[in-house]
């Protein structure tokens, strides 16, 4: 058992979360994944998108004949930018990817993915707090204000990047008490729960990712589970309409953060989840309803299991589920949210705890 202050099954977690990937330029997060999770899959792919599509066969039989088909979206991208202009004197110009509040902008340091990967400023154009008039202090800036200082003449700028090179925030990944903080929690947090669900059912070790002598602790499972890397989702849930498309589930069930606003200035009924409750089991957002005999299975399930979960409805904001979902002539689908504080920023916290719980409940779902 791991003690109380062992984190070392979230060392991956904390590469995955420091590595960039924004929507459309996801290839570092896809060679950690493929690097990690050596000898767990029967099969690996990526598609045109970008999707890294990895098969593990089933390994006990299935009642009535082929194994159903079960696919896990787990997107891999994070919001981020895109260089949009370099000025006259070298400061570059942003299109975002992804929903920013601009408000969590300031004052950030920020990796360009140049021809070297380079460490910028962020700040939103403007005089400090010395010089600026009340009336300029209350104006919150649009993103296209805000401009990436790399410290160096326009020429020397170019020689090292161009128009369309990746900008992530820059936010090392700390553990604080029971919780795990950072940037990009959503949704690297799902990629972490997914393979670990794999390992946990296929008696893979959750710290080495090595099998176990003898397939100790395996109980397999009677479904083909796909677990599929998504990208662009923070974008429009874009790679995984296509990846849904061709693996053609039956089951489809996404992992992602959602909101725990349980902190001050939100009144109880807006909270949506709490961290350190458990996993939520989803009952619907703004771009998909749970199929009702899915979402029944999973809270059954939850409770005989004694996991921590807790229900989730989501008044705004979508996952992977939503295109699953509506795939070819429709997938039954479902989606398992993290708590998460601090959704969108570089303070991303959810709870060990819910992280794990979301491991517990997808594994004894997927063990059949
Ligand atoms: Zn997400």
């Amino acid at each position: 058992m791991a003690k109380n202050n062992d984190f070392r099954e979230f060392e991956f977690l904390r590469q995955l979360t420091e590595t960039p990937g924004i929507p459309g330029r996801e290839e570092r997060i896809r060679e950690l994944i493929l690097a990690e999770t050596k000898g767990l899959w029967d099969e690996t792919r990526v598609d045109a998108m970008g999707n890294l599509i990895c098969l593990k066969r089933a390994t006990r039989k299935s009642r009535g004949g082929q194994p159903k088909k079960v696919m896990l979206a787990c997107h891999m991208d994070e919001i981020g930018f895109y260089v949009r202009f370099i000025d006259e004197n070298g400061f570059l110009r942003l299109q975002n990817a992804g929903g920013f509040d601009t408000r969590n902008l300031f004052a950030r340091n920020v990796l360009v993915q140049g021809k070297e990967d380079v460490v910028g400023v962020l700040n939103p154009a403007g005089k400090p707090i010395h010089l600026s008039t009340p009336e300029e202090r209350n104006k919150i800036p649009e993103i296209k204000d805000f401009y990436v200082d790399l410290f160096m003449p326009k020429k020397q700028v170019e020689k090292l990047v161009e128009v369309g090179d990746p900008v992530t925030l820059v936010q090392q990944t700390r553990m604080i008490g029971d919780c795990i903080s950072g940037k990009c929690m959503d949704n690297r947090v799902a990629v972490w729960v997914g393979i670990n669900a794999l390992r946990q059912v296929y008696g893979h070790d959750l710290i080495t990712g090595e099998a176990k002598a003898r397939g100790r602790g395996a109980v397999g499972s009677p479904y083909d589970i796909y677990f599929v890397a998504s990208v662009q989702e923070e974008v429009g849930l874009r790679g995984a309409t296509t990846a849904a498309y061709s693996v053609e589930p039956d089951v489809g069930i996404a992992i992602d953060t959602t909101l725990a606003c349980d902190t001050p200035g939100v009144g109880k009924d807006e909270a949506v989840t709490e961290i350190g409750k458990g996993v939520a089991i989803k009952v619907m957002d703004s771009a998909s309803i749970s199929h009702r005999g899915l979402f029944e299975e999973f809270v059954a399930l939850a409770k005989k299991k004694r996991i921590a979960h807790q229900r989730e409805i989501l008044p705004r904001g979508g996952t992977d589920a939503g295109a699953v979902q509506r795939a070819r002539a429709g997938t039954k689908a479902i989606t398992l949210s993290i708590p998460t504080r601090y959704v969108h920023t570089a303070t991303e916290s959810l709870n060990r705890k819910d992280a794990k719980a979301g491991v517990d409940l997808l594994a004894a779902w997927l063990a059949g």
